[in-house]
Parts: C-alpha cells; structure tokens; sequence
C-alpha cells in the first residue's frame, strides 16, 4: 500500500513515539522516528518526510534548534514542521512558531482528533506570529542559542581537558611498563650474548645444527622486544623535550649511501631499488648525525614497507634559503588525504590493528605507529619540519607518497 505521506517524528520518549506512530500509521501515513536532534536531521535530509512532528524538550539539541536548523537546510524550506510537547508554559507556542514551526500541537494528544490535525496542516495550514511578536521572540530565541552554545563550549572544554588527562595517564603508563620492561629485558640481553660467547668460544666443540637455530631465533627475539621498548622510551623523552641532541656537522649524502648500504639485503630481498639524487651538492648541515639518521631512517622504512615489490623509492635534496628540503619519495599505496596529519601522532597507525605484525621491512607490515612520530619529535628539535603529500590511497594505482624533511643549516644561537 503506498503511504499517505512520509511522517517523521523527532521524540526522545518510547511512550509518546509508539501512541502517534500507532495512531498515524492506522490512517495509512509512514512514520519514521528519530530520539534526537543530530539524529532527526540526519535522517530528515536523507528521508525528505512530507511533515516533521518535533518535540521540544530533547537530550541533545531542543525542538526550535533543530527546527532552525531545517529551516536553514535547502529543501526544508516549506516543509511543514508541528510542535508536538507537553510544555504549555507561556510563550512557548510563540519561541516555536518564531523558530520556524508551523504549528504547535500539546500532549497529551486526542487520538479522534490528531489525524485531522496532522492532515490539516499537510494541507497546508501554517500558524503565524505577528511582526512584533515575532520579533521580541525571536530574540529570545537566539538569545537562548547563545546561552546553550556557551554551555556546551564549557562543556566541550571540561572533555577536552578530561581527554588530556587520560591521554597523560595513557602515557605514563606505557612509559612506566616500558621502563619496568627494561630491566628484565637487559638481563635477558646480557644472558644470551653470554651464551653466544660461550659457544662462539667452544669452537671445538660440534653444538646439533637445531640448538644453534632456536638460539639464533632467542636472539631475534629479544632483539626485536629490545628495539620496541627502545622505540617507545625514544618517542616519550622526545614528547617530554628531555631529548638531548649533540650537534655537529652532517653530510646528508653520505648518511643515504651508508643507509642504504646497511638495507642492502632487505633492498633485495623485495626487489626494491633506492636512487639517490642531487645530494652531493647539498652543504653540511649541522645537526645530531645519530638522531636524525633515525628519523630518516624511520622514513625510509615506511617507504620501503608500503612500496610493493620491484618498487622504487628516490631521494634527492633541495636547498632552500637556510635549510635543506630532502625529499623522500616513495611509488607505493600512497596515504588517505584525511589521515595525512594524523599518522605523525603516536600510535597512530591505518587499517585493522587484527593484521598488525611488527614486520620493519614486509610489504604493508604493521608497527606501533611510533616512527613518524619519532621523525617528527626529532626533526622539530632541530626546528625543522616534516610533511607529507600523496594523492590518496590506493593498493592498486599505487599514487606513492612524498615526505618532505626541512632541516635548518644551522641550528638557532650556535
Ligand atoms: P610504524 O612505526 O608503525 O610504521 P609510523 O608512525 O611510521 O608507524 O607510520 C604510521 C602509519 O602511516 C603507518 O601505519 C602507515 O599506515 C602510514 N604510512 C607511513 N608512511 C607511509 C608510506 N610511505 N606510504 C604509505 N603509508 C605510510
């Protein structure tokens, strides 16, 4: 059966939803509901109801709120919008009509007569305010808009504030464990490298191939806790500006060629290729060689971790007035523009955390999303700059990504 109309109500009691819903859908109307505001304008746009019943009194934003807000949405312009509320305190039907309603029915409602009352106003019966009544309400009504708007700012500034507290309690917390893990892990260290002199020194001795691999694997392991731990401690001292750099003169051209020297085997194994351009030329700059080859390094891994096999990736330097823009490009799936910031904040990291696998060279293998935030925190404290540009994202296109490192010449007061 094709519907009367098209009746949305925006009604944050189950009560009243189920009586005007039951009512109105025996006189062939659809009745959609909605318990809010943001709710009922989102489903408003997107349903186009032929009348909208609003209650006034709402958890989140009231009836002549959201009223003004249709009112002001293209399309919503003549549909008509009825008051439906038990507050009958006076001038409450008057900041109503001034909001932009239609109509103002009470509650409780007369199940003989509502039908007609909704159909009436279908037809066309619109209630109006005189000029001066309209006016004097009208400002009250803004007047209360203001009010609430002040209220919800201090709200939003207590969240905030709350949110920052548990984002220090977050941080301590993983500080903590990460110092707590510390000391078990040196010990651990400090054992296997023990036991791997002791069987380096027994060369005479012939241990059965299967031990020396588990040993081999032990050590992997402890390697890989070790530098995870040595991450989070690294991002928290330098989010805490306890990162103390030891400056003096770096040649970035042969900080790339040892790079990649050193990823030589991890290069080949995926068949990427590394070219580095038009770094000769550029000049010293003065900076905290271990530090920064940290960062770019951290780069580098992400360029070779989302670049696919057979991939390249090219770095070349620009010099800029008083610094030198080194420019990582990459020819892999690129970045999502909306994440773009987000992933130089820490522990940020795209896609489902279910396939997360701490892999620092496997195509698209996961980290803690502590890299780019380490790049960043340690090119600031050289008042440099990082950013990134890519198109998009897209595994098939592969769009790639460009990361931009500015790094002063020379750092400020030396
Ligand atoms: P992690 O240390 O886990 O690799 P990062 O902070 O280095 O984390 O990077 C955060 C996220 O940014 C990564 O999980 C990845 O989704 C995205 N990303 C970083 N670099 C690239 C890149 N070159 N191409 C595509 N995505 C990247």
């Amino acid at each position: 059966m094709v519907a009367r109309g098209i009746i949305l109500y925006i009604e944050d009691d189950p009560g009243s939803q189920r009586l005007v819903q039951r009512i109105l859908e025996s006189h062939g109307y659809k009745v959609l509901l909605a318990d809010g505001g943001l709710s009922g304008i989102e489903l408003a746009r997107r349903e186009r109801p032929h009348l909208i019943l609003m209650d006034i009194n709402l958890p989140d934003m009231n009836g002549r709120e959201i009223t003004t807000r249709l009112r002001g949405s293209s399309g919503f312009e003549e549909i008509p919008i009825v008051a439906l509320t038990a507050n009958i305190s006076p001038g409450s039907r008057e900041r109503a009509l001034a909001a932009g309603c239609d109509g103002f029915l009470t509650k409780p409602i007369s199940v003989a007569t509502f039908p007609t009352q909704v159909e009436s106003y279908l037809k066309g019966r619109r209630e109006e305010l005189g000029e001066k009544q309209k006016i004097q309400h009208l400002e009250q009504h803004a007047r209360e808009i203001v009010e609430r708007l002040e209220y919800k700012i201090y709200e939003l500034e207590a969240a905030n504030e709350r949110l920052r507290e548990l984002d220090r309690v977050k941080s301590n917390f993983i500080v903590l464990v990460s110092h707590e893990l510390r000391t078990p892990l040196t010990l651990l260290e400090g054992y296997m490298h023990l036991l791997n002199g002791y069987i380096l020194d027994k060369v005479s001795i012939s241990y059965p191939k299967e031990l020396l691999e588990l040993l081999d694997g032990l050590s992997k392991g402890v390697n890989r806790i070790s530098r995870v731990i040595n991450e989070i401690i690294h991002v928290s001292r330098i989010a805490s500006g306890t990162l103390e750099l030891s400056l003096g003169p770096v040649q970035l051209s042969i900080m790339m060629r040892n790079m990649v020297r050193d990823l030589d085997e991890t290069l080949s194994a995926r068949g990427l290729h590394v070219a580095l351009e038009r770094l000769e030329h550029l000049p010293f700059i003065e900076g905290d060689g271990s530090q920064l080859g940290v960062a770019i390094g951290n780069v580098i891994e992400n360029a070779i971790k989302f670049t696919p096999d057979g991939g390249e990736i090219f770095v070349t330097g620009r010099l800029m007035d008083n610094a030198v823009d080194l420019v990582i490009r990459d020819t892999g799936i690129g970045i999502p523009t909306e994440e773009q910031r987000r992933i130089f904040d820490p522990f940020h990291v795209l896609g489902a955390i279910d396939y997360h696998s701490t892999s620092k060279s496997a195509y698209q293998g996961g980290g803690l999303g502590l890299g780019l935030p380490m790049a960043r925190g340690i090119i600031e404290a050289h008042h440099g700059r990082i950013w990134v540009e890519s198109v998009g994202r897209d595994d098939s296109t592969r769009p790639g990504s460009t990361f931009h490192l500015l790094l002063p010449i020379r750092q400020p007061n030396t």
